[in-house]
């Protein structure tokens, strides 16, 4: 296992670094280093210039539109990307619904859907969250009956990110109340505007709108929208959560949001040094790098793994565990690094152009929204006390 990087791979990440420097506004940079607030419009916009370059969809076969990477090229352009500042591409579409679909989607869906994720046509969220059913997914309710050419679905799904945005949701659905319940699911695509939707937004604990509850109510859906075969949805929905996982744990993001720490320690006094210097301080920030620089090699082990043809198992959810941890403890001493600035809750401090030097240092305001936006991290995409029940159960066997 070699875990340094060809001169090919380095060369491939000047070429990453060059498209950055060149292509990604300095408005979009500035609004996530500044961690403000990004609206639809500049998302679209981030997709649209990857996506002229051909880098949107980074994983999938060039058949499909995909650039032909390594996974070793796509980790130099995760991390490259997030010290570059760059928005993050809205999962829903590019890396979570396309690698099913590639998978197993039928050549028609492939054809319809594929190419409308790249160009932006469809903005998609996930279905697969119910209340009374999300570390307990396959227990979920919604219901899909066929009446011939239709799905009629009644259900709700629930914490459905960038919901009130969607042209498209997938669905997991139950179409057979009957069989044991992970054999009864099946994976719908059904569109936003359909009769019989109603979206409910809810307000997160850092005040953003970023999750919505979403009611069916007698909603029609084409039979031609089934993923897959009926009640075959959770094979599917268990392949999509491998790539989610891998996603969160976000190696790149905690490399620049540890860099911006160091500089707000630095930069912080108390009783008249730097926070880098108070030894408890030092001690957590020491104890980060170190986690951060382990998180580092088994992300690289892994990928290196993969690269020689094996399939990543329960290293997904130790990545996610762990790179999650380091980036609420992240997030978490950043807060503190401000200390009373982050207090005060301002909702317009998320905005494009808020001069925020009344309240502190420069985006001391946001601080606080987004130490607590952050505890999503190790909820979402399956909780990290559910990733450690996968992992005693493949690795230790319990
Ligand atoms: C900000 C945010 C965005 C989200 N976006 C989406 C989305 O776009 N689409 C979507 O479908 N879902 C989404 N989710 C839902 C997310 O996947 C669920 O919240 C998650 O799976 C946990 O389910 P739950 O909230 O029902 O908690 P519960 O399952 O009720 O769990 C509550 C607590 O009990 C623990 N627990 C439960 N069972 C066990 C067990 N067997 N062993 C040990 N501990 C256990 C959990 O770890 C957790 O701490 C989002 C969630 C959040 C917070």
């Amino acid at each position: 296992m070699d875990l340094s990087f060809t001169p090919e791979e380095e060369s491939f990440r000047e070429e990453v670094r060059a498209f950055f420097r060149d292509k990604l506004p300095a408005r979009l940079s500035t609004l996530v280093r500044e961690g403000k607030r990004l609206r639809k419009s500049d998302m679209e916009e981030w997709h649209a210039i990857l996506n002229e370059r051909g880098w949107l969809a980074n994983h999938w076969p060039e058949q499909w539109g995909g650039p032909g990477w390594s996974v070793i090229q796509r980790f130099i352009f995760d991390n490259e990307s997030a010290l570059a500042h760059a928005p993050r591409v809205v999962p829903f579409g590019v890396n979570m619904l396309g690698p099913v679909l590639i998978k197993y989607g039928s050549e028609e869906q492939k054809k319809q859907w594929l190419p409308r994720i790249l160009d932006g046509s469809d903005w998609w969220c996930q279905g697969y969250s119910e209340p009374g059913a999300g570390s307990d997914l396959a227990g979920l309710k919604t219901t899909a009956v066929r009446k011939g050419d239709v799905y009629v679905v009644n259900g709700q799904k629930t914490w459905t990110t960038l919901g009130q945005h969607a042209d498209m949701i997938f669905c997991l659905v139950r179409t057979d109340a009957t069989a044991k319940k992970q054999e009864g699911i099946s994976f719908l695509l059904i569109d936003m505007k359909s009769p019989g939707i109603e979206v409910r937004p809810i307000t997160l604990i850092d005040g953003e709108q970023e999750v919505n509850e979403v009611f069916f109510t007698d909603v029609e859906v084409p039979v031609a929208n089934l993923v897959g075969e009926e009640n075959m949805g959770w094979t599917y929905a268990k392949y999509l959560l491998t790539y989610e996982r891998t996603n969160i744990a976000g190696v790149g993001f905690s490399i620049a949001s540890f860099e911006r720490l160091k500089e707000v320690a630095q930069m912080q006094k108390k009783g008249g040094r730097s926070l880098v210097d108070d030894p408890l301080f030092a001690a957590r920030m020491a104890r980060v790098e170190i986690d951060l620089a382990n998180m580092q090699t088994t992300n690289l082990r892994v990928l290196a793994a993969v690269a020689g043809g094996g399939a990543p198992g329960a290293e997904s959810s130790m990545l996610k565990i762990k790179g999650t941890e380091i980036r609420q403890e992240i997030t978490s001493l950043t807060r503190r690094a401000y200390g009373s600035y982050a207090a005060p809750y301002i909702p317009e401090a998320l905005e494009a152009g808020w001069n925020g030097e009344d309240v502190g240092p420069e985006d001391a305001a946001m601080a606080a929204p987004s130490y607590f936006n952050n505890r999503k991290l190790s909820i979402f995409g399956g909780s990290n006390e559910i990733q450690k029940n996968i992992i005693s159960k493949a690795i230790l066997g319990l």
